[in-house]
């Protein structure tokens, strides 16, 4: 290892290896084995990725990193920062070729980026000579699991002298797993620090071994698990349901905590200067008191202070939403899991699967500062304490499968290798396919060709791709496709509608892109069909799409969602939009991203099929990413404009371009600011002389991972 390398963990006081580093080494880590490491949390993956990679870029190689979500990237990326390998982190949107990208020693990516890349042909990717899968378990994900699977299968098939890492959590088949992989196995149950499980009900803890009564000084037990553990010393990770749930459970811990410290002080009054929402302020007061949330909605700054006053100690309790179990790196004496259900998109309230809790679990103990670590997840009734034991505690590890079987998933993929060019014919593509998990677990080859059949019918009758006496070849239209990262029968949906003659109205689009299968829609209530119905009947005249009884709630989700966006750009508040809907901020937030990439697509689609649609999309594209009506899109094509000051500057009769160049900056100052005043007022005449129009191509909302 290179000595920069060694220092940097000598100097955080890391001198040995734990054991299953150690096996790891011995089975060849850094000679370019093959290994899948399937062990539990906390017992020190990422400095085997590390020495991994690093062995590699010292064999004059080069290093991916596999992230599961984008969010991961940037902090991997500072995790892995300082040893001495130039660092690159491949975000951006999908169709982009990233040149750069390749000159570093370690490139870190969602696979579905990694997968856009090797369909717009990144000549680096070639180059890779080690391949780090962090939590390679995720090819079960039923969403993302086939792009992890496909992504890793084409790199190998690429560059077969690759070395492949496959970190994972525990899981029920590892040997299966890496029996595909073609990898030496390691597993192991050794943590660094002991872990006790345990059910709190009516505060009391049930371990194998003993009941635990506890202290009942506040109403509800989260805060009394809390309390007990600082009694004695510890501090509480809290992983709960939602960004809200974490806030408010903060807020309590605050209350009932009410430490009082100078460096707490400090943190707070730090937060408090930066803090640009009342979300920045509610922490501020919350850490002042000993306490603190941390999800994906705050900012580097904001979390790092409080991962840094939870690491020394001052701050007691952080409570944080599940997502975040897998990017968490802090340990604590007794982690609290009080929400085992989780809301999960769009389909109601979800219990959590055994490997998350396991995630979540495996943070409980500090290496060498607590005796021993606890786990401990709240019952909401007596008899879900057995429940729970037998589900999570007890429960075996859940076995990795592969999704790639479902219907239609293949597709999109099947399309990706002829147009990049992986496969010419019919059997080529066979060759391929065989090489995934799905047929590694499906043995005997009929489940596959009938998969592979039926969508080579689709894509050759969609004119995706062209067939000449077994020759298979994308045409314009597929590459595009492919390219675009949407599903094909996702472009089918949207070049049909383009292709018809009349009027295609903003709520049409969006509800026509509903449709499709890249998009996320909303869980339709009972009680919402009344509504829905008056409003398919409103509008029905518009509508693009036509449905079949079984698509029926399909359409419904699909109306519901156009609906909720259709609010948006009609400038109505969230709150407002999320009583109507039922939904939370997030979904709000989920689903502008989500259309906003197919608006993307649907643009790029519209040169090659219907172009006299193109400027209606642009304008439902600003439309919906701004969340404003249509009198001010000439606004928000000036930079520094967003939905807020447009509409402050349409109100104050300031109402495009032109009259904004044309203002006193004092009169524009009394609107948004002085020195907004002066910058928007620049752009504006930037965009009068017709140089400062926004490049809405290159501003494009980015969507999924
Ligand atoms: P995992 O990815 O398996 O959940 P991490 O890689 O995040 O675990 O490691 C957990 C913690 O253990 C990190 O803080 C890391 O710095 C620390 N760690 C890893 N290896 C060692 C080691 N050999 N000695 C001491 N601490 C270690």
């Amino acid at each position: 290892m290179p000595d920069t390398f060694i220092q940097y963990y000598k100097d955080k006081g890391i001198e040995s290896l734990y054991p299953p580093q150690n096996e790891c080494i011995e089975k060849g880590l850094l000679k370019g084995a093959d290994l899948l490491v399937a062990i539990p949390t906390a017992s020190g993956k990422t400095l085997i990725a590390e020495m991994a990679m690093h062995a590699a870029i010292a064999r004059g190689g080069r290093s991916l990193y596999i992230v599961p979500l984008k969010a991961l990237a940037t902090e991997k990326a500072h995790e892995f920062a300082g040893k001495g390998a130039t660092i690159g982190v491949a975000t951006g949107d999908y169709d982009q070729k990233e040149k750069r990208l390749g000159a570093n020693d370690i490139v870190i990516a969602t696979s579905e980026k990694v997968d856009s890349l090797l369909r717009n042909g990144a000549p680096w990717l070639s180059q890779v000579t080690c391949l780090v899968v962090d939590e390679v378990h995720l090819i079960d994900d039923e969403n993302r699991g086939p792009t992890l699977e496909m992504v890793i299968t084409k790199l190998r098939h690429a560059s077969p002298d690759m070395q492949v890492i496959g970190l994972s959590a525990t899981i029920g088949n590892p040997k299966e797993l890496a029996g595909w992989l073609g990898a030496e196995l390691i597993t192991s149950d050794w943590r660094p620090v002991d872990l006790r499980e345990g059910i709190c009900y009516r505060n009391t803890i049930y371990f194998d071994d003993e009941d635990k009564e506890i202290p009942a000084p506040a109403k509800t037990e989260d805060i009394n698990l809390l309390l007990d553990c600082v009694a004695e010393g510890g501090q509480c990770l809290v992983f709960v349901s939602s960004r809200r749930n974490a806030e408010g459970y903060a807020k309590r811990a605050a209350a009932a905590l009410k430490c009082d410290h100078a460096v707490l002080d400090s943190i707070a009054e730090k937060l408090e200067a930066a803090a640009e929402t009342d979300m920045g302020r509610v922490l501020a007061a919350c850490v002042r008191n000993g306490a603190a949330f941390h999800h994906a909605g705050m900012n580097r700054m904001q979390r790092t202070l409080v991962e840094e006053g939870f690491r020394t100690g001052f701050i007691k309790s952080i409570s944080s939403t599940p997502t975040l179990a897998a990017g968490l790196n802090l340990p604590a004496r007794r982690v609290i899991i009080r929400d085992y259900l989780r809301y999960s998109g769009g389909e109601g309230m979800r219990p959590i699967p055994v490997r998350e809790y396991r995630q979540m679990a495996g943070r409980a103990g500090r290496p060498h500062l607590d005796p021993y670590g606890e786990a401990i997840l709240i019952a909401k009734a007596e008899y879900a304490v057995n429940d729970l034991h037998e589900e999570y505690v007890e429960a075996p590890d859940e076995d990795v499968t592969s999704r790639c079987g479902e219907k239609g998933v293949l597709t999109a993929h099947i399309l990706s290798l002829i147009a990049t060019g992986y496969a010419h014919s019919h059997d080529e593509l066979m060759t391929f396919l065989e090489k995934t998990l799905y047929a590694y677990q499906h043995t005997g080859k009929k489940a596959l060709t009938r998969t592979l059949d039926d969508a080579l019918v689709f894509l050759t009758e969609a004119e995706m791709i062209t067939d000449l006496s077994g020759m298979l070849d994308a045409t314009e239209y597929g590459d595009l496709t492919s390219r675009l990262y949407i599903d094909p029968h996702s472009a089918e949906i949207i070049t049909t509608a383009l292709r018809e003659e009349g009027e295609l109205t903003d709520l049409a689009l969006l509800q026509l892109l509903c449709m499709t299968p890249d998009m996320f829609t909303l869980y339709v209530k009972k009680n919402d069909l009344g509504t829905l119905e008056k409003f398919f009947y409103e509008h029905e005249e518009e509508f693009r799409t036509e449905f079949s009884y079984d698509e029926m709630e399909d359409f419904f989700r699909s109306l519901k969602t156009a609906m909720l966006l259709s609010d948006w750009t009609d400038e109505i508040g969230d709150e407002t939009i999320c009583t109507r809907f039922g939904v939370g901020p997030g979904d709000i937030f989920n689903a502008v991203q989500g259309i906003g990439w197919l608006l993307h697509a649907s643009g790029r689609l519209a040169r090659l099929v219907g172009p006299e649609h193109r400027d209606a999309i642009e304008e439902t594209t600003l439309r919906v990413r701004h969340g404003i009506r249509r009198e001010l899109i000439p606004l928000v094509r000036v930079k520094g404009i967003g939905r807020v000051r447009a509409r402050r500057l349409f109100t104050n009769g300031i109402t495009g371009p032109e009259l904004l160049a044309a203002a006193d900056p004092s009169v524009v100052g009394k609107i948004v600011g002085g020195r907004t005043a002066e910058s928007i007022i620049r752009a504006a005449k930037a965009v009068r002389r017709g140089t400062g129009r926004r490049d809405i191509a290159s501003e494009r909302m980015t969507a999924r991972a």
